[in-house]
């Protein structure tokens, strides 16, 4: 029913290292996040992939990455629905040696060379997630029964201690986890089975994140500005008739300023003047920024001259 979205968290953190100076204090920072972003949406991957493969019957509706708007927000890393019941999976990336404490809840990792991380539980992210998905369906009153296990996403992770009372489970193992799942008590019509479906499709809200200079506190000044060429790597895309151009490389590309102006989001802030388009782009005319601000089709608040526009969701 629903692949996951594309993500912005990590669009924002590779257009972000291209802008900042190499030597940049913050750069491994950056690189680092990338690497566990990464990490985690390959684990993703592979529990997407078992689905693609494995044949479900058609009783099966499998969103992965859902976010049904509720009360307080949440995100499933796969929500299997069936008319008999509903099953939360929550991907873990951890590797090393893991022990699950419930006393308090705790995950405590052991890396080959002895060093010890702790992370909050996945029994309670998942516990957490149960209970609203839970009652984001009583709303709508649906009520079937919630099940839920934490998928070790690779085969490096090794459990010392599992959790007492949650399901634990590598990703070719999800389909005779789902098929051991009892189906009896009250069954959803094939109407109402349909309906809930979609109505999770159209309550999903993609994740936004906060631009890079937000979450890592880095300043605007820091950063390069102009668009980027993507022949050569170089700033400064040089504004003609209909397209734009490179000083360093003479490559031309008219989509420059769309691909620029969606940095401009990640990176800095959730909307932008006329002005702040011109000052990152280069281009002197305000009619010129005008123009190519609404060829993005974007949301915009205020009138003519004190107008901002918004590519994403707003807050
Ligand atoms: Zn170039």
């Amino acid at each position: 029913m629903k692949n996951r979205d594309v993500s912005l968290t990590l669009e924002g953190l590779i257009a972000a290292q291209l802008r900042v100076a190499v030597c940049h204090p913050l750069q491994p920072v950056l690189a680092a996040k990338q690497r566990s972003v990464e990490a985690g949406i390959g684990g993703e991957e592979r529990v997407a992939e078992v689905f693609r493969k494995h044949p479900f019957s058609a009783d099966h509706h499998i969103f992965h990455d859902l976010s049904p708007a509720w009360r307080e927000q949440f995100q499933m890393d796969s929500f299997v629905l069936t008319p008999w019941f509903g099953t939360v999976l929550e991907v873990k990336n951890i590797g090393g040696v893991l022990e699950f404490k419930d006393n308090p809840p705790q995950l405590i990792r052991t890396r080959e060379d002895g060093h010890q991380d702790g992370y909050e539980s996945p029994v309670v992210q998942l516990e957490r997630n149960r209970e609203l998905i839970n009652d984001w369906l009583w709303s709508r009153n649906i009520d079937i029964p919630i099940f839920g296990a934490i998928v070790l996403a690779y085969p490096k992770q090794i459990v010392a201690i599992p959790p007492k009372d949650t399901k634990i489970l590598f990703p070719r193992l999800i389909p005779s986890f789902l098929k051991s799942i009892p189906q009896h008590g009250n069954k959803l019509d094939h109407e109402t089975f349909n309906w809930i479906s979609a109505e999770l499709l159209k309550s999903h809200q993609p994740f936004i994140p906060k631009p890079i200079c937000e979450s890592y506190g880095i300043p605007f000044g820091d950063f390069r500005t102009g668009g980027r060429c993507e022949a050569c790597g170089g700033f400064g895309m040089i504004k003609l008739p209909r397209t734009w151009c490179c000083p360093q490389c003479g490559a031309v590309d008219h989509l420059v300023h769309q691909r620029t102006i969606r940095e401009w989001f990640l990176i800095f802030k959730r909307q932008i003047t006329n002005r702040e388009c011109r000052e990152f782009l280069g281009v002197d005319d305000i009619h010129t920024a005008t123009r190519l601000l609404q060829s993005m089709n974007m949301d915009f608040d205020g009138t003519y001259k004190n107008r901002t526009y918004h590519l994403f969701k707003r807050d």
